[in-house]
């Protein structure tokens, strides 16, 4: 069993410095990487079809994988010997981050799912660095010892559990200082399918006002703070938007912003986690409908403006249920608002019926409501309806 514990990182000032300057060189190579790649490909593309008339006339020359930019640091390091203060596991990672945003353009990652074209970092967009290799014997007590930085304090608010040892460590540079997330490894913790009780089943779906509906018809709103910060938010961007740009103001100001944002992330997640632990505490499995982040931007835009965080949502979800012997089991979200959930007919709906009346069998109900136990029954069957469900295969997967 795997889990990442983040923890915040007390450096001196010059372990900070070394940081920022490992963060410096690390985004000018990343940049200078993925644009080797962007110019083998457009020097070395050919239409499927035809044959351009205008063809690049150089030499061919080897497309640049993970293997080649690898083995190019040591020629970087001879070229800028400044390099050779980052720690060479550190710069293999950057390659591998490199080449994980590069395939997930071109393939899209397992689930087929790809990214939009990768971007140059930059300054200050570039936050992250990670350590592959870290051993139990680097931290002593909450003080760890990081290669070539050193040691350092940190603030351990929660003991790494027994029995686990740590694998890696990414290091994250946010508005309010250094943490590192440590990812913790242990080995005598089979993944197995969790004994869940199916009888103990839930169905979820996103709210068109509330945060989400379960088949259980009951709702949990969006909470305030989510309003209050947002309208924080968006009086400092005007705020920013009137002051001279790189002056000392604007300067402050977009660190405030900085980490208001931070602020918003963490209430989010705080909610996210106790929401789990509250359906959790009631249920087995939880029934969700599986995302399709490309639709969710076509059909869902007008829903709710917490739609981008759903994903996070059902992240943390499958995360909890891991730890927890629980399970989430993701549905096709097909039909699921139009289906009647008690009859199965169609009842067409726009985005303004709130309720769903199904003038077949007369079932009536919130139309979230509706939709949630549509994907719970697509979860766990329905005999009624003739509907096997689906929750062993999900179990068995994961
Ligand atoms: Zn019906």
């Amino acid at each position: 069993m795997r889990i990442t514990y983040q923890y915040k990182l007390r450096p001196t000032v010059e372990q900070e410095a070394l940081m920022q300057s490992w963060l410096d060189m690390l985004r000018a190579q990343y940049n200078w990487m993925l644009g080797e790649r962007f110019n083998w490909w457009e020097t070395h593309r050919s239409p499927v079809n035809a044959c351009p008339l205008e063809q690049y006339a150089g030499i061919p020359s080897e497309r640049p994988n993970y293997y080649s930019q690898k083995r190019s640091l040591v020629q970087l390091k001879q070229n800028r010997p400044w390099y050779k203060s980052v720690q060479s596991q550190v710069l293999q990672e950057m390659v591998k981050r490199v080449d994980l945003t590069f395939q997930q353009y071109l393939k899209g990652d397992k689930d087929g799912k790809r990214s939009g074209k990768p971007r140059f970092k930059k300054a200050g967009r570039y936050r992250t660095f990670t350590f592959p290799q870290l051993k139990n014997s680097q931290l002593i007590g909450s003080r760890l010892k990081l290669p070539k930085i050193g040691e350092m304090k940190l603030i351990l608010h929660r003991p790494i559990p027994g029995g686990f040892s740590l694998k890696t460590g990414t290091v994250t540079r946010k508005a309010d200082g250094w943490y590192i997330s440590l990812l913790l490894e242990n080995k005598d913790v089979p993944v197995s399918t969790p004994d869940v009780n199916t009888a103990l089943s839930v169905g979820i779906d996103m709210g068109l006002k509330d945060f989400l509906v379960t088949s259980d018809g009951a709702s949990i709103p969006i909470p305030q703070f989510f309003r209050k910060s947002e309208k924080k938010m968006a009086k400092l961007q005007r705020q920013l938007a009137r002051q001279v740009k790189f002056s000392n103001r604007w300067r402050k100001q977009v660190a405030r912003i900085g980490k208001l944002h931070l602020k918003i992330s963490r209430q989010r997640r705080d909610f996210f986690s106790k929401v789990w632990d509250e359906l959790f505490s009631q249920y087995d499995v939880v029934a969700h409908e599986k995302l399709n982040i490309k639709g969710l931007a076509r059909t869902r835009l007008a829903k709710s403006i917490l739609d981008a965080a759903w994903g996070q949502f059902l992240e943390m979800g499958k995360f909890k249920a891991e730890k927890a012997g629980k399970l989430t089991a993701p549905q096709n979200p097909r039909r699921t608002s139009i289906d009647c959930s008690d009859c199965g007919c169609a009842v067409p709906k726009t985005l303004s019926d709130r309720l769903h009346v199904c003038p077949n069998c007369g079932s009536q109900m919130c139309r979230d409501q509706n939709a949630a136990r549509n994907i719970l029954y697509r979860a766990v069957g329905n005999q009624a309806l003739n509907i096997s469900g689906n929750v062993l295969a999900v179990a068995g997967s994961h």
